[in-house]
């Protein structure tokens, strides 16, 4: 499979950068599946450089704060607008409650508001089946309901943090896996809140105990340096190592 950084900025959208939004693509059907994990604040801009937005199958989000869905918003009045007629409803994946969350940022009347562009559904417990991907969402820590996404295409295996300060469902959901890509919001030795994020250590401590074959690090807000995150991980995770960058694409 093949993951695009469409945007990586943490917590909100920055100079280089829109907030969390990743394209993850397979070969499936004759064709390709394209499923994005969040859709954050600015990144349906940068989307469509690497992709028809009428191409996309299906969204998963890791949780409802702004910068990992709030453009669904944008998307919604393409999919409702669109000069060439509607365009049917798209799959998404989230927190239960996501379709009044979002109707209700787009200032909606009704609580779904937006069921005739997208169809909401909530994790099941347990692995589903999305295209030629097998998913598993866990519950990790974060004020908010959310989610890390472990991904598989039946021979290789992409795991998303999302938001989330360490805990031992994402070790569970690493492991062995071909590339975790991890939130590293945080530095270390400031006087970091508990329940929220991780620092580019902490991150590459989870890839480490979990025997993931490379870390890429995103999620780092603007105020920080990414340079002085990824040298904060880099002597704690053995495998290759990198930053997320918008529009870098890896083979998984
Ligand atoms: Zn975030
Ligand atoms: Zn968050």
């Amino acid at each position: 499979m093949r993951l695009t950084i469409v945007g990586c900025s943490g917590s909100f959208p920055g100079p280089d950068s829109a907030a969390s939004c990743y394209l993850v693509e397979a070969p499936y059907d004759g064709g390709t599946f394209r499923l994005l994990l969040d859709l954050g604040n600015g990144a349906l801009g940068p989307l469509q450089r690497h992709v028809s937005l009428d191409l996309i199958d299906a969204v998963a989000l890791s949780h409802l704060h702004a910068d990992h869905c709030l453009d669904l918003c944008s998307f919604y009045v393409v999919r409702k607008y669109h000069p060439g007629g509607p365009w049917p409803p798209l799959d998404v994946y989230g927190p239960a409650g996501a379709g009044a969350r979002l109707s209700r940022a787009y200032d909606l009347a009704a609580e779904d508001g937006m069921s005739g562009q997208f169809t909401f559904h909530s994790y099941p417990d347990g692995e589903f089946g999305l295209g030629p991907f097998t998913v598993t969402a866990a519950r990790v820590d974060h004020p908010v309901t959310a989610y890390a996404l472990r991904v598989s295409d039946g021979d290789r295996v992409l795991v998303y943090s999302g938001d989330t300060g360490p805990c031992a469902p994402l070790g569970r959901l690493a492991e062995e896996c071909d590339l975790l890509l991890a939130e590293a919001s945080f530095v270390e030795g400031a006087d970091n809140p508990p329940h929220l994020h991780l620092t580019g250590k902490q991150a590459a401590v989870v890839a480490e105990t979990a025997g993931a074959q490379r870390l890429v690090l995103t999620h780092i807000p603007p105020w920080h340096s990414p340079q002085a995150v990824l040298e904060e991980a880099a002597p704690h995770f053995a495998g290759h190592l990198s930053l997320a960058s918008p529009g870098t694409t890896y083979d998984v």
